[in-house]
């Protein structure tokens, strides 16, 4: 045999012999893995990414004929491509009636919008029915102090215990990120609007 050849080979079994202990150390973590359980998960930082994450995991749901309903706390004037889809296979939309908030500058009316938009999640965190609840852009309302820090984690709390929970939205509270079960950082390694990219209908929205 070539010596190029024996170190092919030899290379090989080193890979044969390292993913054999990696699938032994996976196999094990599986095995120990054995909860069932509602999961809160956040998707936070300040890259893109963080809503489309969280109308994945609903679809995901959905294709496997489970309830879920979204509520959408940070809506401005334009449509929203996935609940287009998504209401058509039953999914319950619940939209805050406001746009941003540097838009629209009235603190009090914000804070309605927001009481009233977050009166829908506490309904559905206390229904059983519901398999999955995507809370979008949720972390500027407690950032902006228009909801209770308080208030939003008693319901997260206290919701049923096989309820799948989302949270979408940048700089999210460090006690929602000790409660989660799971938290992911979105980070921006670029951005198209950077170079001049306008937000395109069908890709940002
Ligand atoms: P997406 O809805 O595409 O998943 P996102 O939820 O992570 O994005 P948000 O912070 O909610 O992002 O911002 C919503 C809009 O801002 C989207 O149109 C998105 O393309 C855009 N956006 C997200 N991150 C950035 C960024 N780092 N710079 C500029 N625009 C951004
Ligand atoms: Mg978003």
């Amino acid at each position: 045999m070539s010596a190029d050849k024996q170190s092919e080979n030899h290379k090989a079994e080193r890979h044969k012999a390292r993913q054999q202990k990696v699938k032994e150390a996976v196999d094990a973590k599986i095995a120990k893995a054995q909860t069932e359980k509602g999961v809160l998960l956040v998707m936070t930082g300040n890259g893109k990414g963080k809503t489309t994450a969280g109308f994945g995991n609903i679809t995901r749901a959905v294709g496997h004929g489970k309830k879920a309903a979204v509520v959408q706390f940070i809506k401005g004037n334009w449509p929203c491509g996935e609940r287009a889809v998504l209401e058509q296979v039953g999914v319950e939309f619940h939209v805050m009636a406001t746009g941003f908030t540097w838009e629209t500058q009235d603190r009090e009316a914000d804070t309605l919008a927001a009481l009233s938009a977050w009166e829908a999640a506490e309904t559905l965190l206390k229904d059983d029915t519901i398999d999955i609840v995507l809370l979008d852009e949720l972390t500027y309302m407690v950032s902006y102090h228009y909801l209770e820090l308080d208030r939003v984690l008693e319901a997260l709390k206290n919701r049923p215990p096989m309820q799948h929970v989302i949270i979408t939205g940048r700089a999210c509270h460090r006690t929602i990120l000790e409660l989660a079960d799971t938290v992911s950082e979105v980070q921006p390694i670029k951005h198209a609007f950077e170079s001049g990219v306008k937000a395109q209908l069908g890709f940002d929205y």
